[in-house]
């Protein structure tokens, strides 16, 4: 029993040592990401079902690994968080948007709201305002062009400072949106007080519609009391007619998923969207 047990000790060290070593040999790929543009935004749109508009778009962030090919920013970003890299990964997602917002109007399409993913970190920086600022104005763009995404964990804390931020990202013209709403603990007072625009009811939810009693009232719920609060509503992760109908009949306007589209890089955004929207 002894030996096995030292055995065992050797394979959990050997097992670490083989995670520090690819933590490492990804922290060193995703420095060298940055500098050698491999980094590159897909484009989901946002459909308001009313009018069957594309309201906005979320820019999803990939990394196309030269070796490992296109990997998703659920395997980096934390590591990017840990790292402090995120700051500069943040911003490069910043002006990368708004570039293409810029480029696509330049085409002469007529361009929706861009969302974009702030890191808890991100929002954090005492400089993200005058970064933001900074972007717009190199990129000749209004704060209108953009929604930021922020998770509910990060209206929690330092309530002054956030109530701030918010002041000073909404004197630009930039929306506040509210992502994977209903995962966290904010309660709908918070909603109100920070004068957020959108919330979005989280995939999780919305993917177990019909089968699980509690996720269907939980989303009944939010859309009934986001209808009194004047909070306007996307859900997430849409993949089905069932969904959609459900979600429609609850009050819900503003679907994302993969029912309507996948994110798309944006030459296919190019040839599939906006030959829809900019006929
Ligand atoms: P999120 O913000 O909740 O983004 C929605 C995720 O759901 C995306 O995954 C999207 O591809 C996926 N999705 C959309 N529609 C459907 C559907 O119908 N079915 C299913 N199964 N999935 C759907 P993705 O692109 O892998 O992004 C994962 C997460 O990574 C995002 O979750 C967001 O938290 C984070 N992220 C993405 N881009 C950025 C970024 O630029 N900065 C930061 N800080 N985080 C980012
Ligand atoms: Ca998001
Ligand atoms: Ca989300
Ligand atoms: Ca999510």
């Amino acid at each position: 029993a002894k030996k096995k047990g030292r055995n065992n000790c050797q394979f959990f060290k050997s097992e670490m040592n083989k995670r520090a070593n690819e933590r490492h040999s990804m922290e060193v790929d995703l420095r060298n990401a940055l500098k050698c543009s491999e980094l590159l935004l897909h484009y989901q749109p946002i459909v308001n079902i009313d009018d069957t508009k594309v309201y906005s778009m979320e820019a999803l962030l990939r990394w196309r690994h030269p070796k490992n090919g296109l990997i998703c920013p659920t395997k980096f970003i934390r590591l990017a968080e840990e790292t402090g890299m995120i700051a500069l990964i943040g911003e490069w997602v910043l002006r990368q948007s708004c570039l293409q917002i810029k480029a696509w109007r330049e085409q002469g399409y007529e361009v929706p709201k861009l969302a974009i993913n702030l890191s808890a970190i991100q929002f954090r920086q005492k400089t993200l305002v005058a970064d933001i600022t900074r972007i717009l104005d190199e990129t000749g763009l209004e704060g209108h062009c953009l929604i930021l995404e922020i998770t509910e964990s990060e209206l929690m804390e330092n309530v002054e400072e956030v109530v701030r931020t918010l002041q000073q990202l909404r004197a630009l013209g930039i929306e506040i949106s509210i992502d994977d709403f209903g995962t966290g603990y904010s309660s709908l007072s918070y909603l109100k007080r920070y004068q957020i625009n959108t919330l979005k009811i989280d995939r999780s939810f919305v993917c177990d519609i019909s089968d699980n009693p509690e996720d269907t009232a939980i989303i009944a719920a939010i859309l009934a009391m986001a209808d009194n609060l004047k909070i306007h509503v996307v859900a997430e992760g849409v993949e089905t007619e069932e969904q959609l109908f459900f979600l429609a009949s609850h009050g819900c306007f503003r679907f994302q998923g993969y029912y309507f589209s996948e994110p798309l890089p944006a030459p296919e955004i190019e040839s599939r969207i906006w030959k829809r929207i900019n006929p």
